[in-house]
């Protein structure tokens, strides 16, 4: 299935460099069982960091050797405040190795949602073979979190650059300025809502045309940063092949259609639909 998918066009051109990364040990297991005393240093000093010490009490080593390996390899080198917690993730403001403010987006191994994780991995020709641990489902996860990432960036979708994932941790460019992280659609008063509409439909298409939905998309999802729409949260997208790329297809359709006519957008499910599939021209599978 593997090999099929990869033959099958276009959007396989990127998103699939995760493969040749073995899931089983990350350098950051490594780090983690080794514990040298640098790290052992560096762990202590984040942990008693008071952002660490509230939000991040439930880290497990692992996930402090997956931060330092970003320290090390010149990704990260301070850490700033949660700009959002979750079940599944933590997002946190962080600083470049240049001082610029960079988002890190971090799993908990914990999850309480890895049955649904599984579900969204399983039909997935690209993460064949993994399933097991909440560790390496998790670890899974976040590499297609980044693969997606690419992916909806070279089909020309506004989404925040992914710069570096590492075990559990993802590192991506930050949205938002001095004040704070960026509003999403929920927070911001939308002056030209047909507009707003018409950017969202035409990154829905151009998703669509990767062979990408993103199965979570929805007001929540889309922030405002810098006078445009941007697409995040697409850790759970899944390709046009997936069992329920149907299911989540329409359920993106109703969220965005809902939200869009509340504001007055000559808009239905059906029309949205109708958009992406008559316009859009996804990979077929052969
Ligand atoms: P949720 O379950 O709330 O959807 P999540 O754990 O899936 O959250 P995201 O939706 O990716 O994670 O991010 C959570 C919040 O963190 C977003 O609503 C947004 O406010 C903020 N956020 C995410 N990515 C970035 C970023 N790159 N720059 C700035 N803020 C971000
Ligand atoms: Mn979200």
């Amino acid at each position: 299935m593997t090999d099929e998918f990869v033959e099958s066009g276009p959007t396989d051109e990127v998103g699939d460099e995760w493969e040749a990364i073995d899931v089983r040990d990350t350098e950051a297991d490594r780090i983690a069982r080794q514990k040298d005393r640098e790290f052992s240093e560096f762990r202590k000093r984040l942990k008693n960091t008071e952002q660490f010490k509230v939000e991040g009490s439930v880290f497990d080593d692992a996930t402090y050797a997956a931060l330092y390996k970003l320290v090390q390899d010149d990704y990260l080198q301070a850490f700033g405040g949660p700009i959002s917690t979750g079940k599944e993730a933590n997002v946190y403001e962080a600083l470049d190795d240049e001082g610029e403010t960079v988002a890190v987006k971090v799993y908990l191994t914990t999850t309480s949602n890895f049955q649904q994780m599984s579900d969204y991995l399983e039909g997935d020709p690209r993460f064949e073979g993994i399933r097991g641990s909440t560790t390496k489902v998790v670890i899974a996860w976040v590499r297609k979190e980044y693969s997606n990432l690419k992916r909806a960036q070279a089909a020309g979708v506004a989404v925040p650059n992914p710069l570096a994932v590492q075990r559990n941790v993802l590192v991506m460019e930050y949205l938002g300025d001095e004040e704070g992280p960026a509003p999403t659609l929920v927070d911001v008063t939308i002056e030209n809502p047909e507009t707003a509409y018409s950017v969202v439909r035409k990154y829905m298409r151009r998703l669509y045309d990767a062979g990408l939905i993103h199965g979570d998309l929805s007001e929540f999802n889309l922030v405002f940063h810098d006078g445009q729409i941007t697409v995040i949260d697409v850790g759970q997208a899944v390709t046009v092949h997936h069992p329920n790329a149907e299911e989540f297809l329409e359920r993106d359709c109703r969220n965005i259609a809902s939200f869009f006519a509340d504001l007055d957008v000559d808009v239905t499910t059906e029309s949205l639909r109708s958009y992406l599939e008559t316009e859009a021209s996804p990979p077929s599978r052969d």
